[in-house]
């Protein structure tokens, strides 16, 4: 039986002809005001400049080509406009915690890639999963801490866990040991602020 669907031509379904590598390529998106907004791919750029709506800041990723043109795949890439969006508040999440506490143990101080989440008031007792209530430990101290207070268990926090201020930035850190051409748009980053 015949396949009545509309056939769409080829070069419809896929305009590009880029290395497979490519298609993972970052992007960094920044507002009209150079503020950081998102990261998309090289495809979602091309439209962008293609239409007018974004303009190149750095370049250097290879390129994307179609039969008849080559377009340098941005880097980073501004928009012509301001998107105005609320700022979303810092939720809280074991990535966060973790880069709160400096990836320290917040019970004997030991700076560790191989952290776990503490309620410091354990949840069966009432505590809280919030910023106040969550540490970042190592699996020993969690393990000797078990369904125990500090002080019970006879263990002492470096210091009283605070919400701390939200960083809009932060979710574009991890990018940054690679990105190094976007470090100067993005305030705040430090080499071991990926540590995790
Ligand atoms: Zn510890």
């Amino acid at each position: 039986m015949q396949d009545e669907r509309p056939r769409r031509p080829i070069a419809a379904q896929n305009p590009f002809c880029y290395d497979a590598a490519m298609t993972d390529t970052a992007v960094l998106v920044l507002n009209q005001n150079y503020e950081p907004l998102n990261v998309c791919n090289p495809r979602r750029a091309f439209v962008l400049v293609d239409r007018g709506k974004a303009e190149v800041l750095e370049n250097g990723r290879g390129y994307l080509r179609s039969l008849s043109f080559v377009f340098e795949i941005p880097s980073v890439i501004r928009l012509v406009y301001i998107i105005r969006r609320p700022r979303p508040r810092g939720r809280l999440c074991r990535r966060d915690v973790f880069l709160r506490d400096r990836h320290t143990c917040q019970y004997c101080g030991r700076r560790t890639r191989d952290l776990t989440l503490d309620h410091v008031l354990p949840r069966n007792r009432g505590g809280q999963h919030d910023w106040e209530n969550v540490v970042a430990a190592c699996k020993d101290c969690n393990h000797r801490k078990a369904g125990r207070t500090p002080r019970e268990a006879h263990m002492h926090l470096i210091r009283q866990p605070v919400r701390p201020s939200f960083n809009p930035y932060r979710p574009f850190y991890h990018y940054l040991e690679e990105q190094v051409e976007w470090r100067k748009f993005i305030p705040g980053w430090q080499p071991d602020s990926g540590f995790s």
